[in-house]
């Protein structure tokens, strides 16, 4: 039997201004507990697709035009991004977006806004993300602006992990990272997804890192999907060798 979908996208098409069709029938799924790779060079259509997911679209002019969404069985095309928040599916935004002028923990509590538990329940969360990320609880008082690019990274999957997702939207974590400390984001992402049963798109340019952790991955080109399949089976395709993995 086919395994249980959280997140299926199904021929999406997205116009920008009205006129630029930048998605052009874009296709994916990701698997209950599945991490998933979204793969394609600078421009492809990575994070627009992970914009429409969210529905954060608007603001730059973009829309949805046709195709669905769909979110642990609902159409979600139609929900404000803090809706789809409060339902378990957020976004981690290229280029991590910390507030640099407040504290790395002050940046995770804000991560906590869309909840109504209360301090106790908050609080267990802030305590489960320092455990995941030894170096945040180090840099708790710290202001997030001063932290190294590692550290902000990890400060920004760590304020999205305390809306306690069940499905993280990844935007190009390792971009101008060492690999090293890619390394270590990625062994805790698959951390989460193991113990925390996070699942995880994941847009990516390091085609390398991102089929190293991932089980699936989709290639983007020019707004389509040209390729997909097991993580395995793409890195020892020919054609992604050649073009994606430099080691032709
Ligand atoms: P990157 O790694 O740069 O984020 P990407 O694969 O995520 O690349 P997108 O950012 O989704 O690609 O961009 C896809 C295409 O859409 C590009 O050609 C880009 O110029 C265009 N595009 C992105 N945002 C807008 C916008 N607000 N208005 C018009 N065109 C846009």
């Amino acid at each position: 039997p086919a395994s249980e979908k959280i997140l299926s996208v199904n021929n999406i098409e997205v116009l920008y201004d009205h006129v630029i069709l930048v998605l052009k029938g874009v296709s994916l799924e990701v698997d209950k507990g599945g991490i998933v790779a979204l793969l394609g060079a600078n421009g492809a259509g990575k994070t627009t697709t992970l914009k429409a997911i969210s529905n954060l679209l608007h603001s730059e002019r973009g829309e949805v035009t046709k195709g669905s969404i769909v979110f642990e069985g609902q159409e979600v095309q139609s929900l404000s991004p803090n809706e789809l928040v409060r339902r378990g599916c957020i976004q981690v935004m290229e280029g991590r977006h910390c507030f640099g002028h407040l504290t790395v923990e002050e940046n995770l509590l804000t991560g906590a806004f869309t909840r109504k538990d209360g301090k106790a329940a908050i609080n267990r969360d802030l305590e489960m993300v320092y455990g995941y990320f030894k170096r945040l609880r180090e840099r708790r008082s710290s202001m997030a602006g001063y932290t190294s690019g590692g550290e902000q990274q990890m400060c920004a999957i760590g304020r999205a992990l305390m809306s306690r997702p069940k499905m993280i939207l990844l935007d190009e974590p390792s971009m101008g990272l060492a690999p090293q400390v890619v390394e270590e984001i990625f062994e805790i992402v698959k951390d989460l997804n193991a113990k925390e049963n996070v699942s995880f798109l994941l847009a990516e340019q390091n085609t390398n890192m991102a089929l190293k952790y991932a089980r699936y991955g989709y290639i983007l080109e020019n707004g389509r999907v040209v390729m997909d399949g097991d993580a395995k089976a793409l890195s020892e395709n020919e054609d992604v060798k050649e073009f994606y993995l430099g080691i032709a």
